[in-house]
């Protein structure tokens, strides 16, 4: 058996998942602010198992996968800096695998859903952030360091500040907070949406300016993944994440523009579709990879 993490900054989910990664059992705890309470939580649960054959973890920002170390998490500070990585392996005697959360939900949905039928995809999720993977020749693109975030590629130079410093990134538009802000900035109203949910309910009872603010972000979208799309020419673009859900509201117009812009040649290469894999995409990509052995 398996034990997999996916670290957020809100919540730690753990996965037990059988050798030929069947989910078994699934908890979700408060992720705590110190690091020490994280890696004890992580071990307390790991150590609850028997038969653990390997372990792996998701986290929230840029590591470096194969040395274990913990670079930069914007929304969880507390693991910057750590070897993550080789302070569970010291303590569990297992082999433990380490990567972006993003990657993983990549990795997860190729494995369980496309790896028979295509080579090359990204997968991106939508939904605080927005996080990027991509599978190339049917492996997922890694390296030294975590790559492909594909959340910070540049939609608008002089756009709105982002959570990583720089301003305009894909972020700042196609997340909860860039739909929330766009909404805010078009509507005159004095009481706001608090959530992504109340925008899309007032898009379906035909609130003019939750339709404009959807439309603006499935548009940002749209430029992203093209931009993306004319690096490495994907199969399939998929994408996951809570905003996901709402894609009724943006695909379209995303469709629209990301026809628009992507390099002509590429057109009819590439398809966009919805992830196959809700709120565990994290979590089956570390099964994966236990699975993998890489
Ligand atoms: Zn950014």
């Amino acid at each position: 058996m398996y034990i997999c993490f996916d670290i957020g900054g809100t919540n730690i989910k753990a996965g037990l998942f059988s050798h030929d990664g069947e989910m078994i059992e699934k908890v979700s705890v408060k992720t705590p602010p110190e690091y020490d309470r994280i890696l004890d939580i992580l071990i307390s649960i790991a150590e609850s198992y028997h038969s653990l054959k390997a372990c792996a973890v998701a986290v929230p920002g840029t590591c470096m996968p194969a040395d274990g170390k913990v670079l930069f998490c914007p929304n969880l500070s507390a693991l910057n800096g750590h070897n993550l990585k080789n302070d569970i392996a010291a303590k569990l005697g297992i082999p433990v695998f380490l990567e972006n959360d993003a990657n993983m939900a990549a990795l997860g949905e190729y494995f369980f859903f496309e790896k028979n039928n295509i080579k090359n995809m990204i997968f991106l999720t939508l939904g605080t952030g927005v996080g990027g993977g991509a599978i190339l020749n049917g492996q997922l693109l890694t390296s030294d360091i975590s790559l492909f975030e594909a959340g910070h590629i540049n939609i608008n130079p002089e756009g709105p500040r982002c959570g990583c410093g720089k301003r305009g990134c894909l972020e700042t538009y196609a997340s909860v907070s860039g739909l929330l802000r766009t909404y805010a900035n078009l509507s005159s109203a004095q009481e706001l949406p608090d959530g992504a949910n109340k925008v899309f309910s007032l898009y379906k009872s035909g609130d003019r300016v939750a339709g404009l603010s959807f439309e603006v972000l499935g548009g940002c979208l749209g430029i992203g993944m093209a931009t993306l799309a004319n690096i490495l020419v994907p199969e399939k673009i998929k994408i996951g994440g809570g905003l996901s859900e709402m894609s009724e509201a943006f695909l379209p117009n995303t469709l629209k523009v990301f026809s628009k812009h992507i390099y002509p040649a590429y057109r009819d290469k590439v398809t966009i579709e919805l992830s196959g894999l809700k709120n565990n995409a994290g979590l089956s990509g570390c099964a994966a990879t236990c699975m993998l052995g890489r």
